[in-house]
């Protein structure tokens, strides 16, 4: 069943409406597909543009119990909020001095990292709590096979030190998104591998975590102890063309402002690309690419209008588009509300912007910003 969000009638401004309730069954779902893992919630980029706090919140009551950032300002932000579980933040360059005193776990990923880590953790008199991030074949960040041994060596030392201990050992995943691809056993196999050698040594990881969204749904393998999900939780689209149950957590929306009657032969916003073939009512919406309504869509989408779906036409401008309401105005009045998509009936979906884009339905939530206001529903 698809739930709709409750859109209001009127908005005073483009609006981000987030449904929290979403965000709550959408972490159900992830931990239904991982019923021996715990589930960290990850809520970098300030939570997928979704706001962080209040989805982290969500989150917690849908049975999330750790939190996952990049960055320790990410952290901080969540432990000056008040939430005390805990969390993981994997690409920090700076700050460990501040994560250690939040007890915010590290994520470390090369030896001159850990080096620096550790430092920290001298100067702050308390140990690191470490998360060991192993490069299984994503060649990005992750501690390399060749740095591996030297890397294990050093976290042996540290421990006897009591300047850190280790507690997870992860990696991320080349082809989450594709649940059969052989190089997920390959991952696999290097990330226990190297947990069992951790082991071998004298390190005791508690901790083993590998999968993203799409494995946590899709590969019970890569469960291991923590799944990581992201996307899922916020309702987009893991894996192409399965359908998980997942609500979309964001609805784009923004009123019409001015609506007025255009003749044929009339040319509309910058360059006059779409001339009125007919005449016409068009309707302005003041959400434009600084919002996240990107330019390059620019005669490619639709919005609706109480359920009834109408074209963008012309450029879309820094602050504005305009639609096309047809000549008898399409019912549409001033103040009334135009979904750009989510959980609406008949919009679009974020992932729907992201094929016409050539991206993913990541880039387009993460892209709403700036002047679009958030409003909260679906609180629990
Ligand atoms: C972003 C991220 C995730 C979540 O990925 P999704 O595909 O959104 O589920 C998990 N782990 C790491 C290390 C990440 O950077």
């Amino acid at each position: 069943m698809l739930v709709m969000t409750e859109i209001p009638g009127r908005l005073d401004r483009p609006t981000a409406l987030i449904d929290l309730g979403a965000v709550t069954h959408n972490v159900r779902v992830v931990a239904r597909h991982a019923p021996t893992a715990d589930v960290m919630a990850v809520l970098k980029a300030d939570g997928y543009g979704h706001g962080a706090v209040p989805v982290a919140r969500a989150a917690l009551a849908g049975g999330a119990t750790e939190l996952g950032v990049t960055t320790v300002d990410e952290a901080l932000v969540l432990r000056d909020a008040g939430i005390t579980v805990p969390i993981l933040s994997w690409l920090s360059t700076s700050g460990y001095e501040r994560a250690i005193a939040a007890d915010v776990r590290i994520g470390v990923s090369s030896p001159r990292q850990l080096a620096e880590v550790l430092a920290a953790a001298g100067r702050a008199g308390a140990p690191a709590v470490l998360h060991v991030k192993v490069d299984t074949g994503l060649n990005r960040n992750g501690v390399a096979p060749h740095e591996w041994a030297t890397t294990r060596d050093a976290l042996v030392d540290a421990e006897r030190a009591g300047l850190a201990r280790l507690q997870g050992v992860f990696t991320h995943l080349a082809h989450g998104d594709e649940p059969d691809h052989p190089f997920l056993d390959v991952q696999r196999d290097a990330l226990a591998a190297a947990a069992a050698d951790a082991r071998a040594h004298g390190l005791y990881p508690t901790q083993v975590h590998a999968a993203n969204s799409a494995a946590a749904l899709t590969r019970p393998d890569l469960h291991f102890d923590l799944v990581r999900p992201g996307i899922a939780i916020y309702g987009g689209v893991p894996v192409p063309d399965r359908d998980f149950g997942l609500r979309p957590v964001m609805t784009f929306a923004a009123p019409v402002i001015l609506v007025k009657p255009l003749a044929a032969g009339d040319g509309v916003s910058y360059g006059h690309t779409w001339i009125a073939p007919r005449d016409t009512v068009v309707g302005l919406v003041p959400a434009g690419y600084a919002d996240g309504v990107w330019r390059p869509l620019s005669g490619r989408f639709e919005v609706t209008v109480q359920g009834r779906r109408f074209p963008q036409v012309g450029r879309v401008c820094m602050d504005q588009f305009v639609i096309d309401l047809g000549p008898d105005g399409g019912g549409v009045s001033e103040g009334d509300t135009a979904v750009l998509f989510g959980a609406a009936p008949g919009a679009a979906r974020a992932c729907d912007w992201g094929e016409k884009l050539g991206t993913i339905d990541y880039e387009v939530l993460t892209a709403v910003r700036g002047r679009v206001h958030r409003e909260y529903t679906g609180q629990s």
